[in-house]
């Protein structure tokens, strides 16, 4: 009885963790799988980011290949019982490790990596990743850092089996200093990344205000019908209006402060936006938020724009 215990317990710990994945489709031929509106867990096994993946005649596009390779060998699965093709192409919107740490299970099927330039400049092979840490070996599991293919500076345009991806990065600081969306034109889907959340508050720590504030402008200048972020489970055209309103309040309420000459000290105690306060992650990321906007904004001229 002990032995079969025991057997058990080995074969239960071998086992990878298991997401769980759903695809949902949110729009023709395009099914995301969306996480949890957390921070990373052992629990949630890093899977509170949203990644998707597009079908064409060719094979599929996958945008951010998620948490671990585990994660994104389990939306393989997925993918193939939807349609049997290959995977061509895997576009990571950014560099923070939520949202590429699965690329080593697609180079493994022959997909090419295409990326920001701060990808290749921050994303080191053999690095230890906050991913890794929070995770442990065992979740983390088979789980590398792989190089890119194609690093996108500006901008650069895939025709896959008939469909068109507008790849862009429309500022150069927004969430971070190399923000990439992809862009259906002719279903008018738009991929932001981490240029928009919402049901949880955003971090800004590598990041910019009033970028953040610019990058969403440009996205509704396009007047897309589906949004999907890399968190949060709104798709629909005003996808980004959470994240706006959040941006748009602290900086008033910041440059309000800098006027009446509260210190950096203080701010963060002034400026709670009570509104806000139900938002998931509030407690974690607000305050900080707060201060890096005020550093930022400290600087800022709005004549010079
Ligand atoms: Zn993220």
């Amino acid at each position: 009885m002990k032995s079969i215990i025991a057997l058990c317990l080995f074969l239960w710990t071998a086992q990878a963790y298991e997401y769980a994945l759903t695809p949902v489709k949110v729009s023709e031929d395009v099914h995301c799988f969306f996480g949890a509106l957390e921070n990373i867990t052992k629990e949630n096994g890093g899977n509170m980011v949203n990644t998707c993946f597009v079908q064409t005649k060719q094979g599929f596009v996958v945008i951010d290949s998620g948490p671990t390779y585990a994660y994104a060998k389990q939306a393989y699965t997925q993918m193939q019982m939807i349609e049997n093709l290959p995977v061509k192409y895997v576009i990571n919107t950014h560099d923070h490790d939520d949202h590429w740490l699965g690329n080593s299970f697609y180079k493994s099927k022959d997909a090419l990596l295409i990326g920001p330039r701060t990808y290749e400049q921050n994303v080191v092979v053999g690095m230890e990743t906050r991913m890794q840490r929070t995770l442990g070996s065992e979740i983390y599991g088979k789980t590398e850092i792989v190089s890119l293919d194609t690093v996108v500076d500006n901008n650069l345009t895939l025709n896959v089996g008939g469909k068109i991806l507008e790849i862009q990065q429309l500022v150069s600081k927004a969430h971070t200093q190399g923000d990439l969306i992809v862009y259906l034109p002719d279903e008018k889907v738009l991929f932001a990344g981490d240029l928009v959340f919402n049901g949880r508050v955003t971090s800004i720590r590598d990041g910019s205000i009033i970028g953040s504030i610019k990058a969403l402008e440009k996205i509704e200048a396009r007047h897309p019908k589906v949004i999907i972020g890399g968190h949060g489970y709104k798709t629909d055209a005003n996808a980004t209006q959470a994240l706006k309103s959040y941006l748009l309040e602290m900086k008033e309420a910041v440059l309000d402060a800098l006027d009446n000459d509260v210190s950096i000290e203080q701010v963060t105690k002034k400026v709670t936006m009570p509104k806000y306060k139900e938002m998931k992650l509030y407690d974690i990321l607000h305050s900080r938020n707060v201060f890096e906007a005020y550093r930022e904004l400290e600087m800022y001229d709005e004549d010079e724009e």
